[in-house]
Order: C-alpha cells, then sequence, then structure tokens
C-alpha cells in the first residue's frame, strides 16, 4: 500500500483534467490541482485514465507463458482436451511456478491488477497446480492480486476422490470452489450441485461453475444454479462463467432468464469465444446484472492464443457483439474492468475509497482504447507503479 498523487488524467466520464491522490493503497481525494504533500507525483498530462483491469476468468496454472511452443494436438470436444492435458501435462512440466510467474508479468504489464483464476484439482496432480500459482503470486510481491477457484477441471463425481481434493484446497485458503457442466459432463446435475455448494457452505466460499451446455440443457443449469443462490442467500457470490445457452436461446426465455439472475444477484463471466453466441451484453447491463470478462487460457494444452491483455479482450468481446458504437463499447470495456471488479466483489472507479488500481493509456477516448490497445503508459497497483510503458517496474 502506498501513497501516490495522478496529476492531470482524464477519467473515464470526463474531459477535464483531474488529479487522483491515492493514501494507503485507495483513492482519498479527487480534484484539480490537489496539493502533493511530500506524496510521489505521476504526471500524466492529459492521458485517458481506466480502472485497473480485471481477468474474472483466468486459468494461470495451465500456461506454458515463456516456455517453449507446443503445438496443438489435443482431440476433439471437452473430453478431449481434459484427456489431453492430463496426460501431456507431466513431460512438459507443468503446473510451472515459472511460466505461472511468466503470465503474471505479462498480465500486470498489459494493466491487469487484479485476476480470477481456476485451478485444476484433480487426482493425478492433487493440490500441485494451487501450490505452483501461490508460489507464482508471491513472486509478483502485490503487483496483482489472485483470487483462486478451486476447479474440477477433469470431473467431480466422475473423477472419485476430487471432491476430498477440493475440501483440502478450501481448507488451505482457496476462496472459491468451481464446477463444471454439472448434466452435460457430468450426468448427475442435483448431485454435482450438492457437493459444490455444500463446500461453499462448509468454508463460506463463493461458487464459480463453468457451464459449457448449451440451449435448453443450458438453461434449465441456469435455473439450477439461481435456484440455490437464492435458497442459500448467496447473492453476489455466485457465478456462471461461459454460460453460453443464455445467448442460444430465444428472447422470451433469454428476458426471463436475466430477471432471475438479477434477483438472485448471480453475476456471469465470459471469455468471448469465437465459437459461441455472445451472451446479451446490453440486456444484461440494464438488468443490473454483473458481467466480467477473462483471458481464459493462455497459451496451454487447451488453446495456443492468447496474451493475458484485457484490452484485446475487451475488443473481442465487442466484436462478437457486433458493437460499433462508442457507447456500445464502452459496455465491452466495463466488462473487463468494473464488471469484473463487480463479479470477484470489489469496489472499483474513481470515488474516494476506490482501491487505488489504474491504468494510464494514450488515446482520446474509452473506444479509441479498445480498438488500438495502444501501450499501457501507467499501470498502478494499490497506489504502488508497478509497469511503466510496457515494462514492469
Ligand atoms: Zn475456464
Amino acid at each position: 500500500m502506498t501513497d501516490l498523487l495522478l496529476r492531470d488524467a482524464r477519467i473515464w466520464g470526463s474531459d477535464a483534467l483531474t488529479d487522483l491522490l491515492i493514501r494507503d493503497g485507495a483513492v482519498a481525494a479527487v480534484g484539480t490541482d490537489l496539493a502533493a504533500d511530500g506524496v510521489p507525483v505521476e504526471g500524466l498530462g492529459g492521458k485517458l485514465l481506466l480502472p485497473g483491469f480485471v481477468d474474472a476468468h483466468a486459468h494461470v496454472d495451465k500456461t506454458m507463458w515463456g516456455g517453449p511452443w507446443v503445438p496443438h494436438d489435443a482431440g476433439p470436444g471437452l473430453q478431449g482436451k481434459i484427456r489431453n492435458g492430463v496426460a501431456a501435462r507431466p513431460a512438459l512440466g507443468l503446473p510451472s511456478a515459472d511460466y505461472i510467474t511468466a503470465l503474471l508479468r505479462q498480465m500486470v504489464v498489459s494493466g491487469t491488477t487484479h485476476a480470477r483464476s481456476h485451478v485444476d484439482v484433480d487426482t493425478a496432480m492433487g493440490l500441485a497446480a494451487v501450490e505452483a500459482v501461490k508460489e507464482a503470486v508471491e513472486r509478483l510481491e502485490g503487483r496483482i492480486t489472485v483470487d483462486l477457484v478451486a476447479f474440477p477441471q477433469a470431473g467431480l463425481l466422475t473423477a472419485p476422490g476430487t471432491a476430498d481434493l477440493m475440501d483440502q484446497a478450501l481448507a488451505a485458503g482457496v476462496g472459491l470452489v468451481g464446477g463444471i457442466d454439472p448434466a452435460g459432463l457430468e450426468n448427475a446435475p442435483v448431485e454435482h450441485l450438492d457437493v459444490v455448494f455444500g463446500l461453499a457452505g462448509k468454508y463460506g466460499a463463493g461458487v464459480d461453475i463453468h457451464l459449457h451446455d448449451g440451449g435448453p440443457l443450458g438453461v434449465w443449469q441456469y435455473d439450477l444454479i439461481i435456484e440455490r443462490a437464492l435458497a442459500l442467500g448467496m447473492h453476489g457470490r455466485v457465478t456462471i462463467s461461459h454460460g453460453y445457452a443464455l445467448g442460444e436461446v430465444p428472447a422470451d426465455v433469454q428476458a426471463r432468464v436475466i430477471a432471475r439472475l438479477a434477483e438472485a444477484g448471480v453475476s456471469l463471466a465470459t471469455v468471448a469465444p469465437a465459437s459461441a453466441p455472445p451472451l446479451p451484453l446490453a440486456a444484461l447491463r440494464a438488468a443490473g446484472v454483473p458481467v466480467g470478462a477473462g483471458n481464459d487460457g493462455v497459451r496451454d494444452l487447451w488453446s495456443p492464443y492468447g496474451n493475458g491483455d484485457m484490452l484485446e479482450r475487451a475488443l473481442f468481446l465487442a466484436q462478437r457483439s457486433r458493437f460499433v458504437r462508442d457507447e456500445e463499447i464502452e459496455i465491452a470495456l466495463e466488462a473487463a474492468t468494473l464488471g469484473g471488479a463487480r463479479v470477484t466483489g470489489r469496489r472499483a472507479g474513481f470515488a474516494v475509497g476506490d482501491p487505488g488500481d489504474f491504468v494510464a493509456v494514450e488515446a482520446r477516448t474509452p473506444a479509441e482504447a479498445v480498438c488500438v490497445r495502444p501501450v499501457r503508459s501507467l499501470v498502478v497497483k494499490a497506489g504502488r507503479v508497478v509497469a511503466r510503458e510496457g515494462r514492469l517496474v
């Protein structure tokens, strides 16, 4: 936690040059010509200032960033990727705290100040991935904060022993319980959710469930998850990741589900894949449902793509949503910033008390920042300069 004065910023939503004083890691004053009072000053000269980017759906444990280029050869479908991931991991030295560290550094210089990473927990490697991610986060020394999700990538009920390992991960401080396609992958939706929400209740943990299942089957599971969130009073603590089904069903069904998400306080995380219809971002926003964006896996056995850049992810989200107007493109940028903060239960913005997490870029408007993706001139985490002109500080 540090003190810092950001001088002459153009903060998102205002054309006036504004100063932000950060004290003890949080915004303490907003105005013009603020006195420095011995606090270090960063003159921004009218650069655009955005809230620190939040990567609300990452899998940093799987990455090979900074390692060899490994040609993709997984079999088709979810099962093919799961099998390939488990089989190919050991020979490649995965999970690797070094690769994870390299990716986290890349995320920081790209402006990401907070992330939620799913971390595989399975019977082949136990909690090795959790340990590797924790070690890498420590090496970053506070430049980025990362929430972990104990994630049963290889199955929960279909892989006996996994639930016990997830219990151990939560006992060791992992803050969220993951789940995956309770119906499509596990073929035991109620039992799957019993285990996931049971663990959440035992540890007071949040829940974040991968839901790739599409169409009516996917929507049915939206309803199962929403029912649990309502019954257990978990408003603001349950996220559905991907949730492709919502982008696939008729408008009346979509409207009904969106209203229920809002009522239950269930948030969504999307990675804007090319292979699925986009979530209805504008309707979700109008209903007040928090939507975060994430990079998903970056250069791993699941996909050779990705670079950890949330501004690029906002571009993908805008393009997938066929957004062209500035105010539409800003909805995509919101998912990469304020939306991700809401999903992860954090404050964000430019008000007194908001965290001192910011990114400054050379752009005239937020929409231009998304389209051009300029080098991040300054990245500030909790009032500390952590990257400058694309280099880690
Ligand atoms: Zn994922």
